[in-house]
């Protein structure tokens, strides 16, 4: 139940466990932090501890981190269809499918023509996402990744995660490429486990192909397999996310990663005007959800590692991203501290560089669409070129 009208208080930041992490590095214990956060933040008790938390837990995994290591992402921003909440730069495959080689040929270019930026780096970890990667067809899939290996050399990184996503789109043949291809960790990400949901938002895949999918991975040999989890969806009950959470419990996956939904302008469910309508979104009721999910995980043994809020979110809650111990993503807690250089490739990717002395980020984005960013590739590159990666 809420005992405070906001949650999270004064904290109006996207990246709340960043306040929390820096009066660690000043050397407050973890209950000072969490003193802090209530009494000055003016956080809600569960909230304080749950901030003061992750942000212990990320500087733990980020030991030894120097902040001069660089990660790599690629972004392929195809989906089979588009989930009526979604605000990505995401394209409809169906739409785009002529696009598909081409945008494989400038993604290739970009990341070819940039290598020398990541010549005297070490290369921490590589993600791909989007949009759903497994999209591309296992022959796709090859060309981007060996492409990507050849820039950073999956053997030598902490980690290489590809996002499966939609579970409409894993086969076993593309797992195998994955796995060939070096990728240590993958997500497969129902939302929901209700069919009701699903046929809502319109992802077009069955509960039971999530299963499939997450039983093939094993198969397939992965060990780390994230599931990502939507509460807010829309006519979803509290006994509906219970009825996910233990369905999500049979299948003990490595991660879990709890989103709030958040409605953006750029949404279809926005832009018909079924925001209003169908959304829960009644703060009570998100909060005994969140709970609910906490719980589930908990029960499996994970722990919250990262978080981050978002723009309009349900009842103005957080994201938190859960894990067995050991399985943690430091891609995930990197993007969220901003205190990497991240180098990202393909439409709508935005790089980031860090100066570490002056704990400052600099932004160096790709254009969104995918048209665009074939058509303009020489220009992506240059700003590469020019973006202040190369003296970083
Ligand atoms: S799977 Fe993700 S990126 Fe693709 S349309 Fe749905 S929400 Fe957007």
């Amino acid at each position: 139940m809420l005992d405070h009208p906001l949650p999270w208080g004064i904290l109006t930041g996207v990246r709340p466990s960043k306040v929390a992490y820096a009066y660690l590095e000043q050397g407050k214990s973890l209950q000072e932090t969490e003193q802090i956060l209530k009494d000055f933040y003016r956080l809600r008790e569960d909230k304080a501890k749950l901030c003061a938390m992750v942000a212990d837990k990320e500087r733990r995994l980020l030991q030894g981190h120097t902040g001069t290591d660089v990660s790599v992402y690629v972004g392929i921003p195809f989906c089979p269809t588009r989930c009526s909440y979604c605000s990505f730069g995401s394209h409809d495959q169906r739409a785009y499918d002529k696009w598909s080689s081409s945008y494989i040929e400038a993604l290739l270019k970009e990341m070819r023509e940039s290598a020398n930026l990541l010549k005297t780096r070490r290369i921490q970890s590589f993600y791909m996402g989007g949009g759903t990667p497994t999209t591309l067809t296992p022959e796709g899939l090859k060309q981007v990744l060996s492409a990507a290996d050849a820039l950073c050399d999956f053997s030598a990184l902490r980690e290489v995660t590809v996002e499966a996503g939609r579970p409409d789109t894993i086969t076993l043949e593309k797992l195998h490429v994955l796995k060939e291809m070096g990728v240590t960790r993958i997500s497969i990400n129902p939302q929901s486990m209700v069919q009701r949901t699903l046929d809502l938002v319109g992802r077009r895949h069955t509960v039971e192909q999530v299963k499939k999918a997450f039983y093939m991975a094993r198969e397939a040999g992965f060990d780390v397999i994230n599931m990502d989890f939507i509460l807010g969806l829309p006519e979803e009950t509290q006994e509906d996310v219970l009825y996910s959470m233990q369905q999500v419990q049979a299948l003990k996956p490595d991660n879990l990663t709890v989103h709030t939904l958040a409605i953006k302008r750029s949404s279809r469910m926005n832009e018909e005007g079924q925001a209003e309508r169908l959304l829960v979104d009644v703060p009570e009721t998100i909060d005994q959800m969140i709970g609910i999910a906490a719980k589930a995980a908990f029960e499996m043994g994970m722990h919250p590692y990262y978080m981050y809020r978002q723009k309009n979110m349900a009842g103005n809650f957080e994201n938190v991203g859960y894990s067995m111990p050991g399985k943690e993503g430091l891609y995930n807690i990197e993007i969220m501290e901003e205190r990497q250089t991240i180098l990202a490739f393909g439409a709508g990717g935005v790089s980031k560089v860090y100066f570490p002395q002056e704990n400052r980020l600099e932004r160096v984005p790709n254009v969104k669409g995918v048209e665009e960013y074939i058509r303009r590739i020489d220009e992506m590159i240059e700003r590469k070129q020019k973006g202040g990666l190369a003296v970083c």
